[in-house]
């Protein structure tokens, strides 16, 4: 079943999804030239380490955290007991087995490649996504801040920080692969019509997702065509009584109260 999960081959990194629990994703980013890799959310340890087999080459040297829910941040204490010597990031010391501490901007080198912290609050206070971005490669992993064509719920923040940290995702290069933590793209795409039935760029991916299964990686690009909660301006009038006078976090708070409830 893991296999048909294919790994991105990039021109210096691999980037592996592996399915864990019902519909969470892992990852595996493997550095080429030094042959170092770190797993993104190991929830299933044993998940991750059978996709590691088919890099035998490679060593696994740390574990990045994207929040401290249990569906991400669970397996790290298996793990690290698995795998001596990991180094385990994470964004508050909420994340089980965290080792190192990691606040907005701040990088972690996996060989060659610069992983930059980005603080991505609003799902949870701790939240991080992580960013790649090494010659021709680049990638973010965006835990349950952004889904494909959609968001993670606003547990722990306010419509003004996930606003905030999507306007940082935003401005990541439209090349950009986007990794994130659930296959919930056909739900939330059959949501994204509902609020815009008129963009035919939804529509089309939808098509594309029931045919496929799995959608991740995701693009940037295709995230501003296709994602209601990065499409604030163009959904409003579905959304709010008076677009003209809401501000855009007024539209993104009702927007994720509709889909809580859609
Ligand atoms: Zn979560």
């Amino acid at each position: 079943m893991l296999s048909r999960f294919n790994p991105t081959l990039f021109k210096n990194m691999i980037v592996k999804p592996v399915n864990c629990l019902k519909d969470n994703y892992a990852y595996i980013i493997l550095c080429e030239k030094s042959k170092q890799a770190a797993a993104v959310d190991p929830v299933e340890p044993e998940n991750v380490l059978k996709a590691m087999e088919d890099f035998p080459d490679y060593k696994l040297s740390m574990i990045l955290t994207t929040h401290h829910h249990w569906d991400h941040a669970g397996g790290n204490p298996k793990l690290l007991k698995q795998k001596s010597g990991l180094d385990c990031y994470g964004g508050s010391k909420q994340v089980d087995g965290v080792k190192h501490i990691l606040k907005d901007g701040d990088t972690v080198q996996l060989g060659e490649l610069n992983i930059r912290a980005l603080s991505t609050t609003g799902h949870t206070m701790d939240h991080l996504c992580y960013y790649i971005d090494h010659e021709d490669d680049r990638a973010v992993f965006t835990g349950d801040c952004l889904f494909s064509s959609g968001c993670g719920r606003f547990f722990e923040g306010t419509p003004s920080d996930m606003h905030k940290a999507f306007s940082k995702l935003v401005e990541l290069p439209d090349d950009t692969k986007v990794y994130f933590g659930h296959e919930y793209t056909i739900s939330n795409l059959k949501f994204a019509q509902h609020v815009e039935p008129e963009n035919k760029d939804v529509t089309e991916k939808l098509a594309w997702a029931q045919r496929i299964g799995c959608t991740t990686p995701s693009f940037m690009a295709n995230e501003k065509l296709t994602n209601p909660f990065l499409r604030v301006k163009q959904v409003a009038k579905n959304v709010v009584k008076d677009p003209e006078n809401a501000s855009e976090i007024d539209v993104l708070g009702e927007l994720r109260k509709m889909k809580d409830n859609f």
